[in-house]
């Protein structure tokens, strides 16, 4: 399961933290404005995702790095082309000679244009680029989860990300006379490596890991989207369909009330009618609107809200 928090006041630049089940940190996504955000949360974060360096999703990266200098450890920050100069040029923009070497690691991973992923790595004294040779399969893992993307078009790349976890396999013994031991394991490895055939022994018996099957249940690993700034039309919502179908939460934007659906197609932006649609498109469980236009009053917001709520539940 992910726990996910907005830790934007509301109206404000938005900043979302996730915090997996069982596993010890923090991710954040966006660095708006991260005013709820505790210093303990940013210290114990992992990897920072950020759809695009707009001011509004970028301003408070140096709240973060305030709070992260001194953890000894490495974090990583993905986002789009660009965003390796970018972190760098923020941390460039202040005086650095009171801290030790190893205060902190940065990873980048820039997200190219052709989706192709370039690792670097950022760390005082310097604050060098230094390139990294590693290549990912996937943006992020772990073994609990995946970090998947897709580029949207926001007249600039606008990173959507889903965070995926792995799903799990447990044992029902009830269903069989076995007793439990190393087999199970041996079982749940080559269900998972869909080593069908493998040979597994209970006892003095040995059976092909397919025949025993039966014995296992999959419980399927949640999914959490969040979806940025993004134009509302035809190429963007094909490529959000494609990604985040099924998905059990998603945060997605919805900058403009449909009265302003004009204003939004100008700035590339998203509005609540369209924000909704698309997400009811994907079936997606739990649609939360995010992310408004700063020249809203409150009651503008909650029509916002209101809107995309019957659009959606509709
Ligand atoms: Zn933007
Ligand atoms: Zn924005």
């Amino acid at each position: 399961m992910f726990t996910s928090e907005i830790k934007s006041k509301r109206g404000e630049d938005i900043c979302l933290l996730i915090k997996p089940d069982n596993y010890s940190y923090n991710f954040i996504c966006e660095c708006g404005d991260a005013s709820e955000l505790t210093v303990k949360e940013c210290q114990n974060t992992e990897a920072v995702f950020i759809s695009h360096t707009h001011i509004d999703h970028f301003a408070n990266f140096d709240t973060i790095l305030r709070h992260q200098i001194g953890i000894q450890r490495r974090v990583i920050i993905c986002g789009p082309a660009g965003i390796t100069k970018q972190v760098q040029s923020k941390i460039q923009a202040y005086q650095w000679n009171l801290i030790s070497d190893d205060a902190i690691l940065y990873e980048v991973r820039e997200i190219k244009e052709d989706n192709s992923i370039v690792c670097s790595e950022i760390k005082p004294a310097s604050w060098e680029i230094t390139p990294l040779t590693k290549e990912l399969d996937c943006l992020y893992s772990n073994d609990k989860f995946t970090v998947e993307f897709v580029q949207l078009d926001h007249k600039t790349s606008s990173v959507a990300y889903l965070f995926k976890e792995r799903d799990t396999v447990k044992i029902d013994l009830n269903k069989s006379d076995f007793k439990g031991g190393a087999w199970v394991n041996e079982l749940k490895n080559a269900f998972m490596a869909k080593q069908d055939d493998t040979v597994i022994k209970i006892d003095a018996n040995e059976f092909k890991a397919k025949d025993l099957y039966h014995l296992l249940e999959i419980k399927k690993g949640d999914s959490l989207g969040v979806i940025m700034d993004h134009a509302a039309h035809q190429d963007n919502h094909a490529a959000i369909t494609k990604v985040f179908e099924n998905c059990n939460t998603v945060y997605i934007e919805s900058f403009y009330k449909a009265e302003d659906k004009e204003q939004a197609q100008q700035n590339f932006h998203s509005y609540s009618l369209e924000s909704a649609r698309v997400m009811k498109k994907c079936n997606v469980q739990n649609a939360i609107p995010v992310h408004f236009s700063r020249k809203y009053n409150e009651d503008d917001v909650e029509m916002i809200l209101e809107e995309f709520t019957n659009e959606f539940s509709n």
